[in-house]
């Protein structure tokens, strides 16, 4: 029996696009979340604001819905595992347990054959002395980390300080010299099926994703290797939903796993133009249990992350036909922070 009260554990963006989706597919959405401006409240059925270890509020979540998921992978695993002895959690808690750690989730990877940087586990100073092969490198906060936060550039052993006390778990990976960034998302249905879509081509800026666009330029092994990659990965994961794979191409065309996100993802939102049915739709059909259609591309796209205060330039703004503007409605404008969106068909 397909499901029809989704609910949805963080009000961001994402989670405001998966509402918009679920909307369309007669699906009604709760959202709760501990941020009481989070902008999926404009378009969730019932938004439940709350910290997440409220039992109270969290079974009046439970007790509204009857399938979850999450918007977001920085859940504590502990409360997706309470949830879902009572109403099913997708993608599976012990999934976002490996992906949310960057340790675990590079050994996962590895261990499936799949390349990654080359990085070490860190927790003081000395550790980072015993792994200068890995220098220059990035200094990566073992969980918890987006968009770059808890990220430490190390040149050399110069920017290592031996008084260092690390209060958190570090991963350091060497630093990449990047010939391109690509993106592969998917979603995979309860049966194993799965739909892919094609390779997205990525450029980030200050480490936070600044435009996307289909057809990647890459070459068709790298295309293959992306995507094979990727279905290992979900097949391995027993993954249901939207999933994202994040890939790093170097100068010599070797192709490594960044990171993965057990959710949808910034650099699919041009699926939602682009193609006939969005990632956003296909997460919603996969863990509710819906059909799986047959999925078409309408045009090749470009996409543009729109952050902190040039989102008033775009809403004083006309567009013209191709061009698709989304606004998140965020309340507050803060430097940096996505605040919308544009995307352009291209034929
Ligand atoms: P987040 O979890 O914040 O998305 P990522 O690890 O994906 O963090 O890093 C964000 C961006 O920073 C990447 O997309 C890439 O542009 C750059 N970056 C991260 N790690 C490396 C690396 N080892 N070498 C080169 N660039 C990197
Ligand atoms: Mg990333």
């Amino acid at each position: 029996m397909p499901k029809n009260k989704l609910g949805i554990i963080g009000s961001g963006q994402l989670g405001s696009l998966l509402c918009q989706a679920a909307k369309k597919l007669k699906i009604k959405t709760v959202v709760i979340s501990d941020d009481k401006n989070g902008p999926a409240q404009n378009n969730a059925d019932i938004f439940i604001y709350s910290n997440y270890d409220n039992k109270e509020k969290i079974n009046e979540f439970i007790n509204n819905v009857d399938i979850v998921t999450y918007e977001f992978e920085n859940i504590p695993v502990e409360i997706l595992q309470q949830i879902d002895k009572r109403v099913k959690v997708l993608p599976k808690p012990d999934i976002n347990q490996v992906i949310q750690n960057r340790k675990l989730e590079k050994e996962f990877i590895n261990n499936l054959g799949i390349e990654t940087t080359n990085w070490a586990y860190v927790k003081s100073a000395e550790d980072i002395k015993q792994n200068t092969n890995l220098l220059p490198g990035i200094l990566k906060t073992n969980t918890l980390g987006y968009d770059g936060h808890g990220q430490f550039v190390l040149n050399s052993l110069k920017d290592v300080k031996n008084e260092w006390r690390f209060s958190n778990e570090y991963i350091l990976e060497k630093k990449v010299k990047l010939k391109k960034e690509i993106s592969v998302i998917m979603t995979r249905f309860l049966n194993g099926d799965n739909y892919i879509y094609e390779p997205i081509e990525n450029v980030h800026k200050n480490q936070i994703l600044d435009h996307s666009k289909i057809p990647a330029n890459i070459s068709s092994e790298i295309f293959q290797k992306a995507q094979n990659s990727a279905k290992l990965i979900a097949q391995k994961l027993n993954y249901v939903g939207t999933m994202c794979v994040e890939f790093f191409i170097d100068h010599n065309d070797n192709i490594l796993v960044n990171e993965i996100a057990p959710r949808v993802h910034n650099s699919g939102h041009l699926t939602i133009n682009a193609f006939n049915v969005s990632q956003f739709e296909n997460h919603i059909r996969a863990v509710c249990g819906l059909e799986k259609v047959e999925i078409k591309k309408i045009a090749n796209a470009e996409m543009k992350n729109i952050l902190g205060k040039e989102i008033q330039k775009f809403r004083a703004k006309v567009f013209e036909k191709g061009h698709f503007f989304f606004d998140y409605e965020k309340k507050i404008i803060k430097e940096k922070r996505k605040m919308g969106h544009i995307t352009i068909l291209k034929n």
